[in-house]
């Protein structure tokens, strides 16, 4: 019994059908007591159930079976899973090694090699008969890669395939003995290969090269630096920065440079050199020399996939200014004209442009300006290719942009407010006991002019101007009280706001009053009533001098006072309930005295050393802003005329005193100011009260 055992699994040990390991075990048992294993097999089959022992026996039989079988010359699955290496084999693999697989007996016939390029690589295919093993390894001196087909016969000699793809020069084929073909590969250079037998298609063997790196090229086109790795199918890329020199490395795997090692030097204030070699078998390097660290992008686009460009981007330089009166100019030096995002942000002021596809090139990161509406300009590098400009403001009153015809990147003009620096009272009509005028609805007065006078004055605020309220709450504030608030400020201006009303609900619109005592109150009065008119669109009932109202008169500034919109009319009093229609107002009270503001700037600059309290100001003069001066010709309606001429009638008894000093009947609203009148008069109207 156990000399029979021996003989068995000595042949099984040595058959190729059994895998190495498994073989190895069973050796080690033959050598090692062998027949003891066997015969205390045997005690332990005894010991257990019949059918079992049937079993066992059964396996037995088939393993004798399977190992004479193999010994005949058939292949088990394990054998050709073993011999046919589906991995890739790597250069650096197979040359050193030559290793060689045992080709099976029977021969099989060459039948036909082809090349092709699939996708940027080149693929040899060698079509045979039916399987056969093979093996490969690299010559030197030429450089070649010898594919030998085991058990294989060429039945006719085919002529060399010419490639001269930059990597294979040629494909040569012959019977190196009797029983192996061998494929030669005359190479150009070092190259990574794969061969590979699928087991779909077992009688193909596909010697595969890595995808062709072209060339490189570097060029600096409108000021924006690219270098573009050209290739054949598409390229796969990885970057990476280096520094102890700065470099941009791009690594491309997979790839082998069809050519010799690139060394390109070039003359560009970011690039000394762009390098390509072949930095492993499968990898080509391509090096960017450069001059310093600087952010940059790697893209392939899908239309053409072989070329991979490092973009250096635009190239800000710098930051310039110069500036007037009038507005500050900014100029961000840039070496071609990037594409400029524009952005204005408020609390704090600032105007943001970021250069797209930039790098900055400048260490001078803020520049200080403080020419009152610029305060200084700051450059960084915002992301790795934005780069942000902010010019930190005093205040924003608008800007304009322009590109810089010699090509250095954008301007941008910043605007200076007219109002910078100026002291504007703001006074809302009313409040607190005084609702002032109450509409239809029972909208008070006191509440809508508050709201429009904070808006104003948040505006004037923003545009540079210092701005005093007579009131911020529901208060009030006795008339002389207010006219005091102004002069104690030294104030450049004074805008009274209120909602009109009459005793009848029919009239309507927008009406700005000014007095003639005080010079420039006209131009005042007449802007702030355009701009309203403008902004709001509701009818145009002038600027019109009252002497009687008291705020105007007694101001020791250009003043005036403004009637948004009637209260009494519901139309209108539904407008007021409106904040969007709230917010035009203020807007447009604040354009109004910008304008104002502006003229006299203007004014000032064309008539040397003058102040405006020295102009000559006639009631025909031609001092008027020339877009107000239209606006003045049609400020009359034909019904406030009939009663302009009028005179007041201080005896009326029937009337309210108020009215004494106003009896034009088509502008009955004054008759619910008392406050605006040179005399308060709370006792005559208790009426009035809450
Ligand atoms: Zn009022």
């Amino acid at each position: 019994m156990a000399t029979w055992g021996r003989k068995v699994f000595t042949e099984i040990i040595k058959c190729r059908a059994f895998p190495a390991n498994w073989k190895r075990k069973l050796a080690n048992r033959v050598e090692t007591g062998f027949s003891s294993y066997l015969i205390s097999g045997g005690t332990w089959l005894r010991l257990i159930s019949p059918k079992t022992s049937i079993c066992a026996f059964l396996v037995v039989l088939g393993v004798i079976f399977l190992s004479v079988c193999a010994c005949a010359g058939q292949i088990s699955a394990a054998e050709e899973q073993h011999i046919n290496p589906e991995i890739p084999v790597s250069f650096a693999q197979s040359s050193g090694t030559g290793a060689t697989q045992l080709a099976t007996a029977e021969r099989v016939s060459v039948l036909q090699i082809s090349a092709s390029d699939k996708d940027g690589s080149t693929t040899v295919e060698i079509s045979l008969s039916g399987r056969a093993s093979f093996s490969s390894f690299t010559l030197p001196d030429p450089l070649r890669l010898v594919l030998d087909i085991e058990g294989a016969v060429l039945q006719s000699r085919p002529d060399p395939i010419l490639i001269n793809d930059g990597i294979i020069h040629r494909v040569r084929v012959g019977q190196f003995n009797p029983s192996i073909v061998r494929v030669v590969f005359d190479l150009s250079r070092v190259t990574s290969y794969t061969v590979v037998q699928t087991e779909d298609k077992p009688d193909v063997i596909c010697v595969s090269f890595p995808k062709r790196v072209t060339g490189v090229e570097f060029f600096e086109r409108d000021g924006r630096a690219e270098a573009v790795i050209s290739g054949e199918g598409s390229l796969q890329y990885e970057t990476l920065s280096l520094s102890g020199p700065p470099r941009i490395v791009v690594d491309l795997p997979g790839a082998v440079l069809a050519s010799d090692a690139i060394e390109m030097p070039v003359s560009h204030p970011q690039v000394t050199c762009v390098r390509a070699s072949q930095f492993q078998p499968d990898t080509v390097r391509v090096v960017l020399d450069l001059v310093k660290a600087t952010t940059y992008s790697v893209s392939t686009s899908s239309d053409r996939p072989g070329e991979v460009v490092v973009d250096l981007g635009y190239r800000i330089l710098g930051a310039e200014f110069s500036g007037d009166e009038k507005s500050t100019t900014v100029d961000v030096v840039s070496s071609g004209n990037p594409e400029v995002k524009f952005m204005v942000l408020a609390v704090p002021h600032r105007i943001v442009m970021d250069f797209e596809n930039s790098t900055l090139d400048t260490t001078e990161r803020v520049i200080p300006v403080g020419d009152g509406v610029v305060e200084r300009i700051r450059l960084a590098q915002h992301s790795p290719m934005t780069v942000r400009a902010v010019l930190d403001l005093n205040y924003y009153a608008g800007h304009s942009t322009a590109v810089d015809p010699t090509g250095r990147g954008p301007k941008v003009e910043v605007f200076k407010s007219p109002i910078a620096k100026t002291v504007i009272v703001i006074d809302p009509g009313h409040g607190g006991m005084d609702p002032g005028a109450i509409g239809p609805t029972g909208l008070q007065e006191k509440a809508v002019v508050l709201d429009i006078s904070k808006k104003v004055a948040t505006q004037l605020q923003a545009m540079g101007a210092e701005v005093v309220l007579t009131r911020s709450d529901d208060v009030s504030v006795a008339l002389p009280e207010r006219v005091k608030a102004a002069s104690n400020v030294r104030a450049d201006a004074f805008i009274s706001i209120h909602a009109n009303a009459s005793r009848t609900g029919e009239p309507t619109g927008t009406e700005t009053l000014y007095s003639g005592t005080v010079s420039m109150s006209r131009v005042l009065a007449e802007s702030v009533q355009a701009a309203l008119v403008s902004q709001i669109g509701q009818v145009d009932r002038g600027a019109r001098e009252r002497n009687d109202l008291m705020v105007i008169r007694e101001a020791k500034c250009p003043a005036c006072l403004v009637e948004v919109v009637f209260m009494s009319n519901l139309k209108e009093e539904l407008l007021l309930l409106d904040p969007a229609f709230r917010q035009k107002a203020a807007q447009g009270i604040t354009t109004g005295i910008m304008s104002y503001f502006q003229w006299r700037k203007d004014r000032q600059s064309q008539v040397s050393g003058g102040r405006d309290e020295k102009l000559p100001v006639t009631r025909d003069d031609a001092i008027l802003p020339a877009d107000n001066r239209a606006q003045s010709k049609e400020v009359v309606q034909p019904e406030e005329q009939s009663g302009s001429g009028e005179q007041p009638q201080s005896g009326d008894q029937s009337q309210p005193e108020d009215q004494s000093q106003s009896v034009d009947q088509s502008q009955p609203e004054e008759q619910l100011h008392p406050e605006d009148l040179s005399e308060p008069d709370d006792e005559s109207r208790p009426d009035d009260m809450p």
